[in-house]
């Protein structure tokens, strides 16, 4: 089996764009940075990462003759909205588990940006006051029960898409769309730059990419807090995605990095490099980025860069994957 071999359904306007981020690149005195942006890769309530994963998902949901699709977040998560967008899209009903990942204390935390905008979706949204975990939950399971004991036939979509058989497919995808793009526009990324916490998004990219000819780094930076956790899904996500799309060889643990150092303490709470790195990225290049996730990375993606770890001659592609909702319950930290 290829890639190809799996169905998909179109969820994206087509290729994420990719542009260079000149004056990043300016300011940061070294490599070439440049974006490619799955926050603006479909017309579905901002679209994100998650919206590219379930392209390869949503055919086994309509194959399953299902009519609700059940999946679990944090109150702010992008994940959770994307599967009420796509719902709607489809038709079907979305029955979604907001646990509290974070303690923040944002009044409007459980009502604004990424939960306000299920509720208009009409997704069936239910808080519950479980902390953070990217593994598979009771409270889904209960979920999907409840929903079949209303005569509803559920199906499931795990935190992030992540746990998923199909999970890693949208982005080993992603792998290949970025090849294509290099060709069309002439440059080759040797660094890939992507924001890691429930795994299928930095999996996907590395079984996608090991097929390729050229090899470059593919740098997760954890956004989890709970870096172990992270590392073996990544690790087990990679590996089972790789099998699916043929890969004719065994990933090598060279393969699979996930750098700590600008997550804090706990998922979900900004530090100063998070805030620095916003700001940043707003001033010089009006792109919005997230304090949950992409604030990470991109502190990560400019400490590398001024600790030299990644290269001057280098040319850096760093994965925007979107998350901008969850701004509007962090207004306090502006
Ligand atoms: N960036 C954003 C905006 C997200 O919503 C997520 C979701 O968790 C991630 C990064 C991390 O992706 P993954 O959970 O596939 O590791």
């Amino acid at each position: 089996m290829s890639l190809k071999d799996f169905p998909r359904y179109p969820l994206l306007f087509g290729p994420s764009p990719v542009h260079p981020l000149k004056r990043l690149s300016t300011h940061l005195g070294g490599p070439s940075i440049w974006a490619k942006r799955e926050d603006c890769n479909s017309g579905l309530a901002y679209g994100g990462n998650k919206t590219r994963k379930m392209e390869y998902i949503v055919p086994d949901a309509l194959a399953s003759g299902a009519d609700t699709l059940v999946s679990i977040g944090g109150y702010q998560s992008n994940h959770t909205r994307q599967v009420a967008a796509v719902a709607a899209k489809l038709g079907l009903k979305a029955r979604l588990v907001q646990e509290k990942w974070v303690d923040w204390p944002d009044a409007v935390n459980d009502k604004v940006g990424n939960i306000l905008l299920s509720r208009i979706m009409g997704a069936d949204v239910r808080l519950d006051p479980a902390g953070f975990d990217i593994g598979i939950r009771d409270s889904w399971e209960n979920a999907m029960e409840e929903v079949r004991s209303a005569g509803g036939k559920p199906y499931g979509i795990p935190a992030g898409a992540s746990v998923h058989p199909l999970g890693g497919l949208g982005f080993a995808n992603w792998a290949q769309e970025v090849a294509d793009q290099e060709a069309e526009l002439g440059v080759f990324f040797d660094t890939i730059v992507v924001c890691t916490v429930t795994g299928s998004t930095h999996a996907g990219m590395i079984a996608g990419f090991a097929g390729q000819e050229r090899q470059r780094r593919i740098i997760g930076i954890d956004a989890s807090a709970t870096l172990e956790k992270t590392r073996d899904q990544v690790d087990r996500i990679a590996r089972n995605t790789a099998k699916l799309i043929g890969l004719s060889r065994e990933l090598r643990d060279d393969e699979i990095t996930v750098l700590e150092g600008w997550a804090g303490d706990r998922y979900g709470i900004p530090v100063q490099s998070t805030m620095d790195a916003i700001r940043t990225s707003a001033e010089l290049e009006g792109m919005i980025i997230d304090p949950v996730y992409e604030g990470k990375s991109m502190a990560g993606l400019i400490d590398l860069v001024q600790s030299g770890d990644i290269g001057p001659t280098s040319t850096v592609l760093y994965a925007h994957l979107g998350g901008q909702p969850a701004l509007n319950a962090y207004s306090g930290i502006f």
